[in-house]
């Protein structure tokens, strides 16, 4: 199956970044789209259907991006889009409650283990942020704990040895963020329960939480070792520490009860983002009552938003949530499957160093032969290899994030044609490396 037609054109999308980069910082509303550490020029997308995307030359793809995560049912889902069209006439927002916003926080509550009740907020970063300011309320400690190379979005306290896009420009903390916060925030690598211990050993009456992505996926994907998260969850319970999964990523994403129904841990709060807004923008964070209602209106700790909640997200999430049926994460999982199973013995076939990392549908591969487990291993993958093979790969008609710290989303509208012209592009793309 031939993806591309003829040779890729990227005239009008060269254009539109020279425009854009006239009033918007850097061209980008969100750094790692300006294709900085791959060295190409952004792709201007126009439209997307099922698991392809359109770009502004016209150029097509099969796309592992999903908007970053959230579009588990592919762009345009027919039932997301009438939701939204009978949503939309109805007004945009109205900053009262709406009936919606009750059937979303009951289905979330329905599915998520650790979840009694729900706050909607408007991104991943207000989760997380939102989240760690009650663990520091409701426990009257100031301290919290995240791991090396783990994204929790952009707040302050977050932005300490971070993943994603601040590891794929290299910026290990970020210019902006006073030391006084910073000095609040202690890391230790992901999957390393002994300096885990360790730090509660030295600080533990002081650690309001430990913030942990139970799957990371802003380091590349990377599983979870056996016995850590149980372990986060004793010695968190052991302190009275609260342990937060952000699930902002793996929530919906790995399993119908998220990465904490898949592992059987139970966190004592739980940050989603991404597939509960169905592409638009929601986040929310939501645990037991006990500790949720420290929240205003009920509790002193404070957080708001004006949008949040709003009406067309709510419908867009809600909608996405419905589809999501146990048969989907089946097929999420044998898709996926197939993609890894086809990268490995087309790595194989051409010699290549190669070690793909997955869990249901999160799928990254790696440039080194080493067993990626935490953020020192997956920085020796060759990012100079990874450059070159994202270009070919583009060449393919195949888009995937232009960063080797970022999995490739499988959808639950892939076929199995999508996953075998997407291997054969793979085999062509490691031949140019
Ligand atoms: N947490 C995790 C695990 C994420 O992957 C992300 C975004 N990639 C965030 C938080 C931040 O979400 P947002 O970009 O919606 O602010």
């Amino acid at each position: 199956m031939t993806i591309q037609s003829s040779g890729r054109r990227e005239e009008r999308s060269r254009q539109a970044f020279d425009e854009a980069k006239k009033y918007i910082p850097g061209g980008v509303n969100s750094p790692v789209r300006a294709f900085k550490s791959v060295g190409l020029t952004p792709i201007y997308m126009d439209h997307g259907i099922g698991s392809r995307v359109f770009d502004i030359d016209g150029n097509s793809f099969i796309d592992y991006v999903g908007s970053w995560g959230p579009l588990i049912m592919g762009h345009a889902h027919p039932d997301v889009v009438q939701a939204l069209q009978e949503a939309v006439v109805k007004g945009t927002s109205f900053g009262a409650p709406t009936l919606l916003e009750t059937d979303m926080a009951k289905l979330v509550a329905q599915r998520v283990p650790s979840i009694d009740i729900v706050r909607m907020v408007n991104s991943g970063t207000e989760a997380t942020m939102s989240a760690i300011r009650l663990a520091r309320g409701y426990t009257h400690r100031n301290k919290i704990l995240k791991f090396e190379g783990s994204y929790h979005g952009h707040a302050d306290s977050l932005l300490i040895k971070a993943g994603s896009g601040v590891a794929t420009l290299g910026l290990p903390d970020s210019p902006g963020v006073p030391d006084g916060v910073a000095v609040n925030t202690i890391t230790v690598p992901y999957n390393d329960l002994a300096s885990v211990q360790l730090a509660f050993e030295k600080f533990g009456e002081e650690i309001a939480g430990v913030i942990v992505e139970p799957i990371a996926g802003n380091m590349g994907v990377v599983p979870p070792a056996e016995g850590f998260l149980e372990g986060l969850r004793q010695v968190t319970t052991k302190y009275g520490s609260l342990l937060i999964f952000d699930e902002v990523m793996t929530g919906f994403r790995v399993h119908l009860n998220c990465a904490q129904g898949l592992y059987g841990v139970t966190p004592d709060l739980t940050c989603l983002g991404k597939v509960i807004g169905g592409g638009l923008p929601v986040g929310a964070y939501g645990g037991k009552r006990e500790i949720m209602e420290s929240m205003a209106p009920v509790g002193p700790i404070y957080q708001a938003g004006t949008l949040s909640g709003n009406p067309l997200a709510m419908t867009a999430g809600f909608t996405t949530l419905s589809l999501l049926t146990p048969e989907v994460y089946d097929r999420l999982e044998k898709l996926s499957a197939r993609l890894q199973s086809g990268f490995e013995s087309n790595a194989k076939e051409k010699g290549i160093a190669c070690t793909i990392n997955r869990v249901g549908s999160m799928v990254c591969p790696f440039f080194t032969e080493e067993k990626v487990i935490n953020y020192d291993i997956a920085k020796k993958s060759d990012l100079n290899v990874f450059r070159s093979y994202f270009a070919a790969l583009v060449e393919e008609g195949i888009s995937v994030a232009p960063s080797q710290f970022e999995g490739m989303f499988v959808s639950g509208v892939h076929t199995e044609e999508d996953i075998d012209a997407t291997i054969d592009a793979h085999r062509r793309a490691l031949k140019t490396l």
